[in-house]
């Protein structure tokens, strides 16, 4: 399915505003559009030389063929996070900034800010690489073919992972009703070429996600990392970097610190 209007797309990106989209990146960053352009492409090596730079770059994304290592909890919940429909990510294999179609998991990094997957240990080793994800497997940064048959197939989603039917399906839904992306997204495009338009609707919902987070972690003893695995990055966090071009008082809305 083609998502976002490729207008609201190109005018977003148009703000010229690197820092968002520089936020998420669906596979693993820069180095990878380097070596699948082949501008980098290390052609003499024919093996891992573990210099931990793939995995220094961003954690992988996760498919089906790793769904086993949640239900064998070598991936927790508080490992992984969720990028909804609708976010900037970068995708290196194309060397494109594009807005997701579709949610994704990932492994996220270890320190917030950063892109080192979780997993990269102080030796510079990948403690579980018998247990890895299979982008990790596939990619050999001296043959990309196989990560970039692959990386688009099969990905999972939340729907892999929730029981149908049940509480937790439920607020997933109003929450993604009431704090898509996509319509923030809608929303601040207008409220940029008219100041003022969007405040308040902006604000409803920038508040709703706040308190719904706040309210789920209370009621579930959930902590702040599970949150990104169930409803991904809080709203205010997805639009601070582009606060710059709010020209009506752009502290009067609640993005976050
Ligand atoms: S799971 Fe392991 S191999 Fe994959 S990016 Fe993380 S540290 Fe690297």
């Amino acid at each position: 399915m083609v998502f976002l209007l490729n207008t609201d797309f190109n005018y977003l990106q148009s703000l010229n505003c690197i820092s968002f989209w520089r936020l998420t990146f669906v596979t693993m960053n820069e180095y990878f559009t380097a070596v699948f352009s082949k501008k980098n492409l290390n052609e003499t090596r024919t093996s891992c030389i573990k210099c931990g730079e793939c995995c220094r770059r961003n954690g992988p994304a996760l498919h089906r063929d790793d769904l086993y290592l949640i239900s064998e909890k070598i991936l927790d919940r508080n490992r992984m996070i969720l990028l909804r429909r609708g976010e900037p990510v970068m995708d290196n294999v194309f060397n494109r900034p594009q807005l997701l179609n579709e949610e994704l998991i990932k492994i996220r990094a270890r320190k917030s800010g950063t892109w080192t997957c979780f997993f990269l240990d102080q030796s510079n080793l990948c403690s579980i690489h018998n247990k890895r994800p299979r982008e990790c497997r596939l990619l050999e940064c001296w043959n990309p073919e196989q990560l970039i048959n692959y990386y688009q197939t099969d990905r999972i989603t939340r729907q892999d992972l929730i029981v149908s039917g049940s509480a937790m399906e439920e607020l997933i839904t109003v929450h993604e009703q009431r704090c898509s992306v996509l319509e923030i997204a809608r929303l601040l495009k207008e409220e940029i070429e008219d100041p003022g338009k969007n405040a308040g609707k902006m604000n409803a919902m920038l508040a709703f996600d706040r308190s719904f987070r706040e309210e789920f972690a209370k009621k579930t003893g959930t902590d702040e990392s599970e949150l990104l695995y169930y409803f991904g990055r809080p709203l205010g966090e997805l639009l601070r970097p582009l606060s710059v071009f709010l020209k009506k008082n752009p502290q009067d809305f609640l993005l976050a610190d």
